[in-house]
């Protein structure tokens, strides 16, 4: 079925793309809903996939990078453009994520395709053996991606009811007893806030501890004042940290999961969790404290994105939106 422009609801746009961006008939190619076949099919060598990104990037047709002249000449069939005013050259991924002089176009595509669509997320170690190359090649392409999708400020205040819970990963998957200890625990263990609008979006935060002053700084940034209500379990950190809101707890030491005869329940976070958990478990194996934000940010911008049938075309969007990452600066980001 082809989708015209006009069709795509407006709530679909991830971050802070143009909506001018899908005024261009265009884009009707990428409005398909598509499997791993299309997306093979459909960019299946290198010079599709320029067009492809050329067309996301200038929708009103190519502009100088350095000048914004309008008039410029292809050169090396369409590979670099020349700018008619300053005579800049420039291809279509310099000053994007795509600037790879090493990697096909074709390969970003089908990864891009393959992160976005893998629910629990996927491997380097999984994508090294699907689309062959070096295994560090796959993982700083993973990587790479994975920082375009992340969330761009300024970020929509969650609202309605929300629930707030915070778990540990990493370390020696052993269980803990129902009286949890924040903040206390497995100093192998990383501490995650997730913080999830019932039928909205999800947050998920590495934090260095779980105490008040932590959880009153991430409820304040992402939850709207005007929320209708907050719950959370009966850890006491959160009695002070959710501010004037409304607050419910149920009690998880109590074996309490439903508030009988009420909503009041933190499932929607936990089932958000679980998902989490098995990705980390089942998918990234062993994901060092370092690199944890991107990979919540991944598995939240997959989440959030359930709903948007035109996923991978916004992920190409976000790809163009966000500079290049250097190999070095990967390696040694700060922990
Ligand atoms: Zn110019």
């Amino acid at each position: 079925m082809q989708l015209r422009v006009e069709d795509v609801p407006r709530q679909f746009i991830a971050g802070h793309i143009p909506w001018v961006l899908l005024s261009f008939p265009w884009h009707g190619d990428l409005m398909t809903p598509v499997n791993l076949i299309g997306v093979m099919e459909q960019f299946a060598d290198e010079r599709k996939c320029r067009e492809t990104l050329m067309h996301l990037r200038w929708a009103n047709g190519v502009m100088c990078l350095r000048c914004g002249h309008d008039k410029v000449t292809p050169v090396n069939d369409r590979k670099v453009f020349d700018c008619n005013s300053c005579h800049y050259q420039f291809s279509v991924t310099v000053g994007t994520m795509f600037h790879d002089s090493h990697l096909s176009l074709t390969k970003w595509f089908v990864v891009a395709y393959l992160l976005t669509e893998s629910r629990k997320g996927m491997s380097a170690n999984q994508i090294h053996r699907m689309i062959g190359g070096s295994y560090k090649t796959a993982w700083y392409l993973c990587h790479r991606i994975r920082a375009a999708m992340k969330a761009v400020p300024p970020v929509k205040k969650l609202d309605g009811t929300v629930e707030v819970d915070e778990t540990y990963v990493g370390g020696k998957q052993h269980g803990y007893p129902g009286v949890r200890r924040p903040g206390f625990g497995d100093s192998n263990k990383e501490i995650v806030i997730g913080i999830r609008q019932r039928g909205g979006d999800l947050r998920f935060f590495h934090a260095e501890d779980a105490k008040t002053g932590t959880l009153a700084k991430y409820i304040a940034e992402n939850i709207s004042e005007d929320v209708d209500v907050i719950v959370t379990d009966e850890y006491r950190g959160y009695r002070k940290a959710v501010g004037k809101a409304r607050h419910e707890t149920v009690n998880h030491g109590r074996k309490e999961y439903v508030r009988l005869g009420t909503d009041i329940h933190t499932n929607t976070v936990e089932s958000a969790f679980s998902l989490l958990k098995r990705g980390i478990i089942g998918t990234w194996h062993r994901v060092s404290a370092k690199h944890l934000q991107a990979y919540l940010d991944e598995m939240c911008f997959r989440f959030d994105n359930r709903k948007n049938p035109y996923l991978f075309r916004d992920t190409l969007l976000k790809m163009l939106d966000t500079e290049h990452i250097e190999y070095k600066h990967l390696v040694q980001a700060a922990a």
